[in-house]
């Protein structure tokens, strides 16, 4: 199963990562505020998720 990411608009194989505003309703934000067409139930490919959440910590 293909999914194109909606972020970095790459075709990606495998599971897409759907966030859950409940608990990282913080990662949404910043990905809406990069990507404000985006919406979260959307999600976004691993890399990316990867990449929000090392932003959200500051690496
Ligand atoms: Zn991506």
């Amino acid at each position: 199963m293909e999914y194109k990411c909606s972020v970095c608009g790459d075709q990606v194989e495998g599971d897409l990562v759907v966030f859950t505003e409940h608990t990282e309703k913080h990662i949404i934000d910043e990905i809406k505020s990069t990507h404000p067409e985006w919406a979260g139930d959307n999600g976004v490919c691993v890399p990316c998720a990867e990449y929000f959440r090392k932003q959200l910590k500051g690496e």
